[in-house]
């Protein structure tokens, strides 16, 4: 491996996403109901700066309402920063309309909720094939690639199942082989373990960990000391800026 002190490194490898220097503020939208004249605002994140390289498993702590979902929109371009930017792959997420980042989406990330997120009435495979549909895939195609995954994430007797006769940790699984499906270079995961027990949350921190083969990186949003542990660093937020602290 090449020292990292000599800057090479550095040098040779694009990261998949970065963030320089950014914010983000909401407007409360609700602000009128408690008869205020101007919508007050909130800073969830204040100029937070951060690279992820290929390989990497980056870990978000910090406690609720510190800015961690924002950051993780923010690096997935489901949201464009107030200012400052985010480039996934290179590219600027803040130079396209809501259509344009739906394509960089579904090109260089994929999502993974604390709640699956699957369709409950699609079988394991059908959910898993659901972004190729997006694509334009056909079906054949989409269902060899479904099952591939699906053996990739050890579900190769599940394919018909529906997310009901699964279990938590089962269905899990199941979306981050649909969080894979497009290729991404990206996969961000909001508090992927969090209605996982122990022995699940193991088996999904192990999954995200292997998926970071072939030059893909993780970047995970998390109160779970058990996957904070299991990444390579940690950013710590509080009150939406990068903490000094330990973690
Ligand atoms: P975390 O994920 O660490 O719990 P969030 O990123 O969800 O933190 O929230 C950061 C701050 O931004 C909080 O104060 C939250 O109330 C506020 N916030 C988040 N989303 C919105 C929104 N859509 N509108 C207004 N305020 C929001």
């Amino acid at each position: 491996m090449v020292p990292e002190e000599d800057g090479r490194q550095d040098t040779e490898t694009r990261p998949v996403v970065s963030a320089v220097d950014i914010s983000r503020e909401y407007t409360r939208g609700d602000a009128n109901i408690f008869g205020r004249g101007t919508a007050p605002s909130v800073q969830a994140l204040d100029g937070v700066s951060l690279s992820v390289r290929p390989g990497e498993v980056v870990g978000i702590a910090g406690p609720s309402g510190s800015g961690k979902s924002t950051l993780l929109h923010l690096l997935a371009a489901l949201d464009i920063p107030s200012s400052g930017t985010v480039s996934l792959n290179g590219t600027a997420t803040d130079q396209y309309g809501v259509r344009g980042r739906t394509k960089l989406r579904l090109e260089h990330v994929g999502i993974v909720f604390q709640r699956f997120h699957l369709l409950s009435s699609l079988t394991a495979r059908s959910n898993v094939a659901l972004p190729l549909v997006e694509l334009g895939w056909p079906k054949a195609d989409r269902r060899e690639r479904a099952v591939e995954l699906l053996e990739e994430v050890g579900l190769d007797t599940r394919t018909t199942h529906r997310p009901g006769e699964l279990s938590g940790g089962e269905q899990q699984r199941i979306a981050i082989a649909r969080s894979l499906s497009t290729e991404p270079a990206l996969v961000v995961a909001d508090e992927p373990t969090g209605e996982l027990d122990s022995q699940a949350s193991t088996r999904v921190l192990e999954l995200l960990r292997r998926i970071t083969a072939e030059d893909r990186a993780v970047v995970l949003a998390s109160h779970d000391q058990q996957a904070i542990d299991a990444c390579d660093r940690v950013l710590y937020l509080q009150d939406g800026q990068i903490s000094e602290r330990v973690v």
